[in-house]
């Protein structure tokens, strides 16, 4: 099953690991924790996803 992903740059929203418009990856766009207006959020993705 895709799950809805959602673009950081533009919020595009879309099932695609890069973001259609802006080639910018993609988060998932549900993970409560994972908010972006969240100032830990953006920490926890870099362990998450290692970047
Ligand atoms: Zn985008």
């Amino acid at each position: 099953m895709k799950k809805l992903r959602r673009c950081d740059n533009c919020w595009t929203y879309t099932f695609k690991l890069k973001c259609p418009k802006c080639n910018n990856e993609t988060k998932l766009a549900y993970p409560p924790k994972y908010s972006p207006k969240d100032k830990y959020g953006e920490y926890r993705r870099k362990i998450k996803y290692g970047n």
